[in-house]
């Protein structure tokens, strides 16, 4: 059991009054808000509206924070038990035209952790694709670069396929990865790939200028790497470095100032010791991971821990204060990557 799936089990049974001294800062992050989602299988990334709006409703009694505080909430997290950072992840186009009233409507400030070659671009998230491939692709046998020989039969073969594919394709090396994600893509007869990318709106990224208009908004723009893969230790350092600095580098051009960053995946088989240390040297100062644990001192701020927000979450209040549950093994990952 994770220390996320345990702390949902304990929350379920602790009154969140209880806990309210108990707590911790932390940070919470989503990805994007749809009205509706049409296929749960490649639209993962969304929560729906109504769920949302209740995620909100749980953390009304917490302190949001803007992400500039969090210099003061490290140095003090005693004064910060109630204190909580939200986050979304990637840059998808619904945030401005979804999310942001809402979060505006809960007077929430918020962060915005963008993949800098997604955004203004067509360039799907790799794992949408991914998933496009697994659960779309004509029935068959497919005989894929660095990936076991695949036969697509059933709806049951497929979701297995996809499972065991998937996590296969996030632990190659971006070069490997890229030449399976073509392969991919050539499965689709010319323009059928085009189309059903065209029924998922859900899928599509920001434009620089729909990036401006949040930070304009009070969003503070961050980092999500260059492209949407993990900065593991099959990568190499010239090509961690890249995602680290380009992506510092874009934004401050096309935003302004960049000081923030957020590992895509950003779990503890997503991140090798020379990404925090690319991170570092580019620049910023804070990254944050998708760890389990609370924001308290002797923290290496480039391997901060987040909690990410489940579809629809039960038990929230209940559940935040206890995140410094996985504390003990965010320091131990930490001082391996040392
Ligand atoms: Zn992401």
């Amino acid at each position: 059991m994770s220390i996320g799936q345990w702390a949902r089990e304990l929350g379920r049974w602790l009154p969140a009054a209880a806990l309210a001294h108990a707590g911790r800062p932390a940070a919470l992050f989503f990805h994007g808000v749809e009205p509706a989602t049409r296929d749960g299988r490649v639209q993962t990334n969304h929560h729906e509206v109504a769920a949302f709006r209740a995620i909100l409703r749980e953390l009304t009694d917490f302190d949001i924070l803007p992400l500039s505080a969090i210099d003061d909430v490290l140095a003090h997290p005693e004064r910060h038990s109630r204190s909580l950072f939200l986050m979304s992840d990637d840059g998808y186009r619904n945030t401005l035209t979804v999310a942001a009233d809402i979060l505006d409507e809960f007077r929430m400030p918020w962060s915005l952790f963008v993949s800098t070659e997604h955004i203004g671009g067509n360039m799907p998230n790799p794992v949408f694709l991914a998933r496009l491939f697994f659960f779309y692709a004509p029935a068959g046998r497919y005989d894929l670069p660095h990936l076991p020989t695949l036969r697509f039969e059933s709806d049951k073969t497929r979701m297995k396929s996809a499972l065991s594919g998937i996590r296969r394709l996030r632990f190659l090396p971006a070069e490997k990865a890229e030449q399976t994600l073509g392969a991919m893509v050539q499965s689709f007869a010319p323009g059928e790939l085009a189309s059903l990318i065209e029924r998922f709106p859900s899928e599509k990224f920001l434009s620089w200028d729909e990036v401006r208009a949040l930070s304009r908004r009070g969003v503070t723009i961050g980092a999500h790497a260059e492209r949407h893969w993990p900065m593991h230790s099959a990568q190499s350092a010239a090509w961690l470095t890249r995602q680290a600095a380009g992506a510092r580098a874009r934004i401050e051009a096309e935003v302004g100032p960049c000081r923030f960053f957020a590992y895509p995946f950003g779990n503890t088989s997503d991140i090798g010791p020379l990404a925090w240390k690319a991170v570092r040297d580019a620049g910023y100062s804070h990254a944050f991971t998708t760890l389990s644990g609370s924001l308290s001192v002797g923290s290496n701020p480039f391997l901060l821990p987040r909690y990410g927000l489940r579809p629809r979450e039960n038990h929230l209040a209940s559940l935040v204060p206890l995140l410094s549950a996985g504390n003990g093994r965010l320091r131990a990952w930490q001082a391996a990557l040392a």
